[in-house]
């Protein structure tokens, strides 16, 4: 479980990470996309401290929901309903009660799922949420699983998304919603060592 403190300063490096590899997000999805996904990510991450300077979040729901708010808001193009789901969520989940971490995780997955209407091995971002929440359940949870899932959907034809209109082409490229969802579980385990 993460508490209100921890889970706060897993967001704020998520948004510091953001704002630091926006080129690399934008890099990455030049080469497979349109090249946007750093700068969307970037304007979510403003949005985000800026929503958490005006009010400072009073639990875990209210925490996950304004980070929500400022993705579907700010953030635009795929991505930002996307993580915009599974923050609203994984808000909605943990109002009666603290989920494990794997179980948290596992509700924003399944909120991209139904948003993004696709899977696993898809060659987007679910590759990395997937995995993540599974090994966080199995207590298995490190940097190696992150390096791991990158790699792995590195290697797979798109089949959903703006890359998925490269075909073969897209393989070799690490997909930019994957790297950006590596930076938010980066954040998290810096934060829960
Ligand atoms: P856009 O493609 O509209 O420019 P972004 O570049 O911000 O949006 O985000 C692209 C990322 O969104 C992809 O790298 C992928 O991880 C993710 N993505 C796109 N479509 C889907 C989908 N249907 N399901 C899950 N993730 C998706
Ligand atoms: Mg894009
Ligand atoms: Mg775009």
């Amino acid at each position: 479980k993460i508490e209100l403190i921890n889970a706060k300063k897993w967001i704020d490096l998520f948004v510091e990470k953001l704002e630091t590899n926006k080129v690399v997000l934008n890099e990455l999805d030049t080469a497979i996309g349109d090249g946007d996904h750093g700068t969307n990510m970037n304007r979510g991450a403003e949005a985000i401290s800026a929503a958490f300077a005006k009010k400072e979040p009073e639990n875990l729901a209210d925490l996950y929901k304004t980070t929500a708010f400022a993705m579907i808001q700010k953030v635009g193009g795929a991505s930002g309903p996307l993580y915009g789901t599974a923050f609203l969520d994984m808000s909605k989940a943990v109002k009666t009660d603290n989920l494990e971490l794997g179980d948290l995780i596992k509700v924003g997955t399944d909120g991209l799922k139904r948003r993004g209407e696709s899977d696993y091995g898809m060659k987007t971002m679910i590759d990395v949420w997937q995995p993540v929440s599974e090994a966080l359940s199995e207590d298995k949870f490190n940097q190696q699983v992150i390096t791991d899932a990158l790699v792995k959907s590195k290697e797979l034809v798109a089949t959903k998304g703006r890359a998925s209109y490269l075909e073969e082409k897209s393989k070799g490229h690490i997909d930019p919603g994957s790297q950006s969802s590596a930076y938010l579980f980066e954040s998290l385990l810096e934060v829960i060592g």
